[in-house]
Parts: structure tokens; sequence; C-alpha cells
């Protein structure tokens, strides 16, 4: 008999999803609750924050008013006295680090009803207090504390001193619940389990192979450890195992995909690649060549390809991703390309158009009978064109369709959707991508491109599902750009800036000139609204935090609106057509912007980073970014990406205020970094340690993620990489998990979390 995931597996497992209130108190778990605990299970998967180190005192002088906190002291003194005023009894206890002191309070109707507080907290023994730091006359205080008083719980000597000497664990806890009941509640729980109570999601042979204990030691390792290196051995097994069971989730994804049919569009020879190869007016770099031929290879499978491409900044992925569309259209098959903005999709049908020259012309007089036709479909078009458009797309005319999130929509239909290509995947959630494959009727090629290389363990977790190629060299004759930090407030070189700008507008070159928002007149708090648009790119820049905590006292950001008119009336751009691109304006004028900022009509362009993804002007070789320091450094890589690919060389400064000279912030560091390297894995190395974890994942592609509690992602790439191997090795052998029921629920489980999440989020 086999299992299909979801089924209820009866048996051991039960132990572990049995609802908290059959095991503790209804108080306990209603506090429980609201840490988000309800099943035996959940509360064993709450592991401790950390350990105290037995006997080692917490450092006093650390506390702040107001803050919940855990502390571990010493009892110093203590005393009670009935209160002559108020009427009462108190007890007040001095606690000590040996240093500092921390005083303890406790009120009571008489004297009497201190009594058991004062048999516990005696000069020299050392507990652990918890509660919210207080100040009175002068000194800091807990009041009425929840508390432990070290090994005194414990009846015979010899078991007193081995407790006594035990790291304690210290749990991620709540006002409503302090760490150590939080202890108690676990190990009501743990210590009756044995080890068949305790379903392991990692198999036996696996387990056995790697020395990792069993899940039930592990949690006795991490819960209840003698030792610094029992925490250790738990710790390690219990993060192993959270790798493992999402890379069994990737890869039977993988294995699903893979056993799933599409058409197979083999090269065909004679055909429109073979016409479009002979037309290139450049050699392809080997790179090109060589992922060229792999996804020749996959699209020609009875099987959908499911594959990421990433490449440094203008190493041509373009180029590679149409080679493959040409395949496909010659094998019958048609193509989207899913752009993140309109003002990139736009691009891309231009650069598409360019590239196939009178191979786009199919059907239309002069153009080649081999030929096909490039469609744009975007939400802000006309309705006549989406109507053409529509009908080229349905009717198979169109072999290429390009479009933004439109091409989403229910009434955009395909002839014969054959490849799915997503350019800058880090805009498109999973679902998306999803949604675009399903408009076709047997399941299409997937081809997703990231403009930012991906370090391996991104790579690995967040896209692993997919297959990874790399574009590593950028192709000959490329002169590159060289980026240079500018200090805002001084005012020579904001001048030698602008004289720049000139000289190089004088050489019949281009400029950007980048903004962090549109319109002066917009609050600086709703800066991020300023800029939402349908193509939201002009969000971007607003959303980062700048990590040193000076967002508030900085002046106002520079608006597109306000600079572009300081601009014109500067006397070193006198005579220079000056426009602007941002997100507000209609499809219609950020394309014609664009077509005359590349005919040179317009030689400095003030835009916001509308223009970061694919731009391509050739003879674009200057960018200015204003308040540089409101950009994440892939982001400023991606942007200064757009100058400098010709055969001019391309000049990038940086402005911003935060640089003073020996600035060690981290905008400093980000700015100074892009100062002094333009390796594109470099920088997505430096960016992912700078940054937070959920910043660098984004919450739309978290999924799975939420599920880590001990595994950083940022951090654990070996680790990663193993459980890799190992998850594909099981999911070959057995790729429904028949004989390995506990992984099965475990997966069962990220979903069914995953799920939850979605439906919270929408
Ligand atoms: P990216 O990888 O950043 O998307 P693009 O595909 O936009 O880069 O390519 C950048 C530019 O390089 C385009 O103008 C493209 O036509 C050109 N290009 C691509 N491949 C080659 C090559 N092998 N030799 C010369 N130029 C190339
Ligand atoms: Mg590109």
């Amino acid at each position: 008999m086999t299992v299909e995931l979801g089924d209820v597996v009866e048996g051991p497992l039960d132990r572990l999803t049995e609802p908290l209130s059959r095991v503790l108190g209804t108080r306990t778990v209603g506090a429980l609750n609201k840490l988000g605990l309800h099943t035996t299970g959940d509360l064993l998967r709450h592991y401790p924050r950390r350990y105290s180190e037995p006997g080692k005192l917490t450092d006093l002088s650390s506390l702040e008013i107001g803050e919940h906190v855990t502390v571990m002291a010493e009892v110093r003194q203590v005393t009670v006295r009935e209160m002559r005023t108020r009427g009462g009894a108190m007890l007040q206890a001095v606690l000590t680090d040996g240093t500092r002191t921390l005083n303890l309070t406790f009120f009571a109707k008489h004297k009497g009803a201190l009594h058991g507080h004062e048999n516990k907290l005696r000069a020299g023994r050392v507990g652990l207090f918890t509660g919210v730091v207080g100040a009175y006359q002068g000194s800091r205080q807990l009041t009425h504390p929840d508390y432990t008083i070290v090994g005194v719980d414990v009846e015979d000597e010899a078991e007193a001193l081995v407790e006594a000497g035990r790291p304690i664990p210290i749990y991620p806890a709540s006002a409503a619940i302090a760490s150590w009941r939080i202890h108690t509640c676990v190990r009501t729980v743990l210590d009756p389990l044995r080890e068949v109570d305790v379903a392991d999601p990692i198999p036996e042979a696996l387990r056995t192979r790697l020395s990792l204990p069993t899940l039930h030691q592990a949690l006795l390792d991490v819960h209840e450890p003698f030792d610094d290196s029992q925490v250790r051995r738990g710790t390690n097994r219990l993060k192993y195992e959270e790798a493992f069971v999402l890379q069994v989730a990737l890869a039977r994804r993988r294995a699903e995909a893979a056993g799933q049919e599409a058409t197979a569009r083999p090269r065909l020879a004679g055909g429109l690649l073979d016409a479009f190869d002979a037309q290139l007016p450049f050699t392809l770099t080997n790179g090109q060549r060589e992922v060229g031929a792999e996804l020749a290879v996959e699209l020609a499978a009875p099987s959908p390809m499911q594959r990421l491409l990433q490449g440094e900044v203008g190493s041509g992925k373009t180029v590679v991703a149409l080679r493959a569309m040409l395949q496909v259209v010659d094998g019958g098959g048609q193509a989207a390309l899913m752009a993140p903005t309109e003002v990139l999709a736009a691009q891309h049908v231009r650069t598409l158009r360019a590239l196939l020259g009178t191979l786009a012309e199919g059907g239309f007089l002069g153009g080649d009978d081999r030929g096909t036709r490039v469609a744009l479909l975007t939400g802000s078009q006309n309705a006549a064109a989406r109507r053409e458009n529509l009908l080229d797309a349905a009717g198979g005319r169109a072999g290429i369709v390009v479009g933004t999130h439109a091409l989403l929509s229910e009434n955009v239909q395909f002839a014969d959707l054959g490849l799915v290509v997503v350019d800058e995947q880090h805009r498109f959630g999973v679902e998306q991508r999803d949604t675009l494959r399903a408009k076709a009727t047997r399941v299409p090629h997937l081809l997703v491109m990231t403009a930012t290389p991906i370090p391996r363990t991104i790579a690995m977790t967040v896209f692993g599902d997919l297959e990874t190629s790399t574009l590593t060299e950028v192709p000959a004759g490329r002169s590159g750009v060289t980026t240079h930090v500018v200090p805002a407030d001084n005012p020579a070189w904001m001048d030698r800036t602008w004289r720049r700008v000139r000289e190089e507008v004088d050489a019949f070159h281009r400029v950007f000139v980048v903004c962090p928002r549109i319109d002066p007149d917009d609050p600086a708090a709703a800066a991020g609204a300023a800029g939402v648009d349908d193509d939201g790119a002009d969000l971007l820049a607003l959303d980062l935090d700048p990590g040193d905590g000076t967002t508030a006292e900085r002046r106002p950001l520079r608006a597109v609106l306000e600079v572009v008119e300081e601009l014109r009336g500067l006397p070193a751009l006198a005579g220079v057509d000056i426009g602007v691109l941002h997100g507000r304006m209609s499809a219609d004028d950020k394309e014609r912007t664009m077509a005359q900022f590349a005919a040179g009509q317009i030689q400095v362009l003030v835009a916001t980073t509308v223009i970061e993804v694919g731009v391509d002007v050739a003879e674009a070789t200057g960018m200015v970014v204003l308040d540089a320091d409101r950009f994440g450094i892939s982001q400023l890589h991606q942007l200064r990406g757009r100058v400098g690919r010709g055969s001019a060389p391309g000049l990038c400064l940086l402005v911003t205020g935060a640089v003073d000279s020996g600035s060690s912030s981290p905008s400093a560091t980000r700015l100074r970094t892009l100062e002094e390297t333009t390796d594109g894995f470099v920088l997505a190395a430096v960016d992912l340690e700078l940054r937070r974890e959920g910043d660098v994942l984004g919450a739309a592609q978290s999924g799975g993620l939420s599920s880590l509690r001990l595994l950083r992602v940022t951090r654990d790439a070996d680790l990663i990489a193993r459980a890799r191997t190992e998850a594909t090795a099981v999911v070959d052998a057995d790729p429904t998990l028949e004989h390995s029921p506990a992984l099965r629920a475990a997966i069962e489980q990220q979903l069914a979390g995953e799920r939850e999440e979605f439906l919270d989020r929408s």
C-alpha cells in the first residue's frame, strides 16, 4: 500500500501532534499559545535561544529600564519589613553580579505571606530572575519577579552538584511565561517520551552514516543538556535536519517537474535560430555558447526545462534567452518573456526586434518568411494596440510575447506556449511564475534570469527547484565602469561632478542622474508611496534601511522633479537637453523619452530607479547617483551596469551626505565596496553580510524558509550543500518517500505552514 502525502499517519507520530492542553494546565497553555506553540511538537521545536553558563552571573550593568530580562545573579541580602504608612509588608532583596546590584521587591498584605520568598531567597544563593526592569529612587529593580533558585528543588546532594553544573537553557519567553517555566513545560512533555515516540525525519541509514543523534536524543541535548558538547551535538543535528527536510522538499519538486511531460522542441536545421545566428553582429562568448548548448539539449527533451540563468551585469543574458526562444519557435511553439517593469518590457521588445531585424517581421511585406513577430503586452498600452497583440498571441502569429505582470491576466492566451522566460526574477514570486506556466496546455519549459549574481547558498534554497547556469565573462570590448564616492556637502566636488557630466555630453555621450524619489512635495515619510506605480521599481530605493540609524535626521531625499530644474539652471550644463523618467509617467511617455535618450535628443536623463534593470544605451557613459547611500549594493551595481556598455569607459559618481572621511557606517562600507570592486559575486557576498537575511530573501520568496529556526541560509552554505546531495539521493531512491513516513510528514507539515502563511498574507 502506498500512502499519499496528506494522509494522516497513525502511530508514534501522534505523540508530537498532541495538543498541549492534554498535558499542561489551561493558563500555561494559554501563555504558550500566545508564543505560537500549540502541540507538544511545537513546544519541543521551541529551542533555547541561548544557554546560561552555570554559575556565570549576568552583567547587571547591561540592563535597560523597561526591558524584559532574565538574569542570573546571586542573592546578597534580604530584608522583610512592615510598612507603617501604607500598611502591609514588603520584602526587599539585593542581587549582585559581584560588582553591580539590582533590587527585588515583593509586597504582601502581611509579613507571613512573604515567608515562601524568604525561605528561598537566602544570601549566597544563585538564581534566575525575570521581569521588567524598573527604576525606584535611582536604582534599578524588578518588582514581583518570577524566579527560580539554582539547585534548590533537588533532593540529594550529589544530584544537586550535577544539576548546578548544567547549562541552563534560556528560551524566547514573554511577560506571560518566563523562560524556566517554559523549560519546566518542555521537561513535562519530553521526559515521558521514549525514542520510539519521536519519529525521526532523517532516515536511519543516513543518520548512521553521518553519525547524527536521533531526533529524540537531539531534543534531550538541546533542552536538557549536561554540558556544552551535548548542546552542540543536538543543535548541529537539528540544523542539519532543517536543511535536509527543505532540500528533500525541493528535490521532490524537481523530480515532479522532471516527471511531467513537456513538448520537446529539438533544434531545427535551417530554421529561425540558424538564420539568427548567421546574422549575429558579434561572436558569442564561450559562456554564452556553453549555456546555449545546455539549454538547447533541455528544450529538446520531453520534460520541462527548469533553469536559472545568472550572470554578471552586461554578460549578455538576453541573447542567450532569445536563442532559446527561437529554438522553441522553430519547434512550432511560442515564448513568453516576462519583465518586471514596463520600461524594461518595452526595452526588451526594442532589443529583440533590433537583434532579429527582418526576422521579426514575419507575415509582413519584406519580412523573412522564416520570421516571426514580437508582441508587447503591458498594463497601460492603449486598447487598440492591446487587442492586436492579444490576437497575435492567441493566434500564434507572435512567436515571442513580451510583457509585464499584464501577461498574467486572464484574457491573455497563447496558441502554444512552449517556453516561459522570467527576467530579473527577484521581482517575481514563485506563484506568479506558476500562474504564467498554467497558461500552457502542456507544461512549458522555464528559464529564469536574474539580474544580480546569486550567492550559491541562496541559489540552493530560494531557487532550489531550479538548475543553475552561470555566465561569468562579460563580452570583450567593454570598457567597464570606474566608480567614485562624492561627498554631497563639498561644493567644489559637486561643481566638478556637474562639469564632468558636461564633458561626457560634449563627447557625444549620455549621462543618467538617478534620484531616490520623484516629487519633492511628497512628504518624506510617504516617500515610499510617492514612488508607487505599476512598475513598482521606484519603490526599491526607499525600502532600504541604511542600517546606521540615521534615517530620521537626514535632510529630505533628492527628487527627480526638483533636480531636473536645478540642473537646467546650472551654467555648467547650459544648452544640454535634460529629460526626466520615472514611474508616474505613462508607458508611452516613458518609451518616447528612452528613445530620445538613445537617439541623443536628450543627453542627460534625470530618473528614478526605473532605469535600474536592463536599460541598454551604448552611448551612456556617465551616471550620477544622488543620495547613493539610500540604495543597496546590488542595486547600485545594477544601476552602474547601465553605463560603460559600449567602447567608451563608464564613470559612476555616488553622491552621498553619509560619508565623511573614515566613516565606517554600513552605508559608507557599501559605497566604498562599490568603489573597490566590480565583481558582482564579491558584491553579492558583501551585501549578504551587511543586510539582514530577511531583506536578502524577500518575503515573496521565503517559501519553506519560514520553517527554519536554526539554519542560517546566509551562513550555512556547506551544510546546505551536503544536505542537498543527500536529499537528492533519498528522493531518487524513493520518489514518494514511501519508506520514510516521518520525512513525508515533516514535509507535509512544512507545506501546511507555508499555506497558512500564504493565507495570512493574502
Ligand atoms: P545582461 O546580461 O545584463 O542582461 P544584455 O543581455 O543586456 O546583458 O547584454 C548587454 C549588451 O551586450 C547588449 O547590447 C548585447 O547586445 C551585447 N552583447 C551580448 N552578447 C555579446 C557578445 N557576445 N559580444 C558583444 N556584445 C554582446
Ligand atoms: Mg538583462
